[in-house]
């Protein structure tokens, strides 16, 4: 058997790479992980987690407005952007050094630096050549943004974690999940609002309630949203940035972020010259194993460009170094996969929407609940909350579950779990409620709407 520096060697310290490594590592392979940028990868550095804190930070506005019908005489509030940024940047370090500290004492050795694949064995970092038997690719993505003239003035994600300060006014382009939840923040903190989609509804591939509920909340809450709409061009005069819209429209801003999707980080990696096959939109190809056409070289996660999420990234990884080094044999199942997005209220949702339900079952109900929730039954906020149930008629199953409201992320994460176990109405209708609580119309859903 030929004689490697390593037993895999991981290109990317991010939410796939880090977990396959030190997985890997603990089931006793000699493992190597590179990472150029930071460790934790999006997800700690500029993802989910800063992306949570700055939706808490920017939430507290309702909350002070909201606290007053409870008797609480607000005195005059204040937020301070720096120190927020600061802050965040403090406990994101913090988790770095967590990050260092679960790859160490895993017996994984950890390498700073940008490596590219060399052949089906070899990677080359900081000018140094170095063999493994297997090689895994989980590099992630990086935003993606439309060529259009003035494009160098813009800001992604990635620098709205950083601003010096907040603009007055911002335009956010997009419609997927991190412009809505981006919209919901600036708003929160006071930025003058205005979101972008070039559709007629933000969101696609969500539930149709749930996107128009969502919309409506957003517009109720004062943001300025746009369908149909799109910036074909961006001057800078002075401080401002004007963008002019399609339609010839002009709109004003501070700042203008594009949260228009994001692309595999594929590039100058060496793909091309291991011959690593990738598909039309730059991701790598992978079978069911996670195995690129070279048999040695494996990929995982963002870079792989199919569900696009940090706990599907962990349980690639996860999956992949058991069946390396664990001698176990289990895949990854995709279906029904909760998600949230962080908007202002959250969606969350798993299982199938009422559209592709109805293409895949001949008869379905749906049940739907619309309310005042009572953390705000006090308070002068108009926000609804949206539930709805979608259940296959013929074998009962409950086949798709949605929510719009606070902690709504929280709350289908345990609906997953009985979907996952395969729940009847029945089921759901069985079980008694926690009273008083949002989360017990779920199981309290009687009658059907009419179809
Ligand atoms: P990444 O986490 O991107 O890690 C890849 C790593 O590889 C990076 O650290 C990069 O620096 C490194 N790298 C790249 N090339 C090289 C090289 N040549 N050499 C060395 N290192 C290299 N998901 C959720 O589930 N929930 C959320 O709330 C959520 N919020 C998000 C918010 C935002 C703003 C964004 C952008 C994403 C969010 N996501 C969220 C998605 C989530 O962050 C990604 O799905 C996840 O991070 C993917 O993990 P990964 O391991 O594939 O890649
Ligand atoms: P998405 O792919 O979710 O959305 C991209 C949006 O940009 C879509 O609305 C798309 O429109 C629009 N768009 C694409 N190209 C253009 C263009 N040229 N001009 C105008 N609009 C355009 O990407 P995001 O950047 O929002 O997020 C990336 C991924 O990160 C997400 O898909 C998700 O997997 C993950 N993520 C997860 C989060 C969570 O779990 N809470 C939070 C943030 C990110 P159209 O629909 O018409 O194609």
């Amino acid at each position: 058997m030929a004689n490697y520096d390593f037993d895999l060697f991981v290109i990317g310290a991010g939410s796939g790479g880090v977990r396959a490594a030190r997985m890997s590592a603990g089931l006793g392979a000699h493992v190597a992980i590179a990472e150029d940028r930071y460790l934790g990868g999006t997800c700690v550095n500029v993802g989910c987690v800063p992306k949570k804190l700055f939706v808490y930070a920017s939430h507290f506005t309702e909350d002070f407005e909201n606290a007053k019908g409870f008797g609480w005489n607000i005195g005059s509030t204040d937020f301070d952007w720096s120190k927020l940024i600061k802050n965040k940047n403090a406990e994101i370090k913090r988790l770095n050094g967590v990050y260092k500290k679960i790859l160490d004492n895993s017996g994984a050795e950890t390498i700073h630096g940008r490596a590219t694949v060399v052949d089906e064995h070899t990677v080359e970092i900081n000018g140094k050549q170095i063999t493994a038997e297997r090689i895994l690719i989980a590099t992630g993505g990086w935003p993606s943004v439309p060529d259009i003239p003035g494009k160098e003035h813009i800001i992604s994600s990635n620098e709205a974690f950083f601003l010096d300060s907040l603009p007055e006014k911002i335009i956010i382009v997009g419609g997927g999940y991190i412009a809505v939840e981006f919209a919901g923040i600036f708003h929160g903190l006071g930025v003058d609002t205005t979101l972008l989609y070039r559709g007629p509804l933000f969101l696609r591939g969500f539930d149709q309630d749930i996107r128009e509920a969502l919309a409506n909340e957003m517009i109720k809450k004062g943001i300025n949203i746009k369908f149909e709409s799109n910036i074909s061009e961006i001057e800078k005069i002075e401080n401002k940035f004007i963008a002019t819209l399609e339609d010839g429209d002009q709109i004003e801003a501070g700042q203008i972020m594009y949260a228009t999707g994001r692309k595999p980080m594929t590039e100058n990696l060496g793909l091309e010259k291991a011959g690593i096959e990738l598909d039309k939109n730059n991701a790598i190809k992978v079978n069911d194993e996670y195995q690129t056409n070279v048999p040695s070289i494996y990929a995982i996660g963002d870079v792989t460009n199919r569900v696009n999420l940090t706990p599907v990234a962990l349980a690639e990884g996860m999956v992949l170094a058991k069946r390396f080094y664990g001698n176990e044999d289990k895949d990854v199942d995709y279906s029904n996969i909760p998600t949230c997005v962080f908007s202002q209220p959250n969606i969350g949702t798993v299982g199938l929407t009422e559209e592709e339900a109805r293409k895949k079952y001949d008869d379905i109900d749906i049940y739907k609940s619309s309310f005042k929730p009572m953390k705000l039954s006090l308070s002068d906020s108009d926000e609804k909350t949206f539930m709805k149930l979608i259940v296959d008629k013929k074998s009962d199953l409950v086949v798709g579950v949605h929510m719009l409201g606070p902690d709504a992320g929280e709350i289908i994460q345990g609906i997953g779990i009985a979907i996952k176990a395969g729940a009847t109405k029945k089921v759901f209708d069985s079980t008694i409620g926690i009273h008083p609580t949002a989360a017990e119309e779920f199981v309290t859903m009687r009658d059907p709407v009419s179809n």
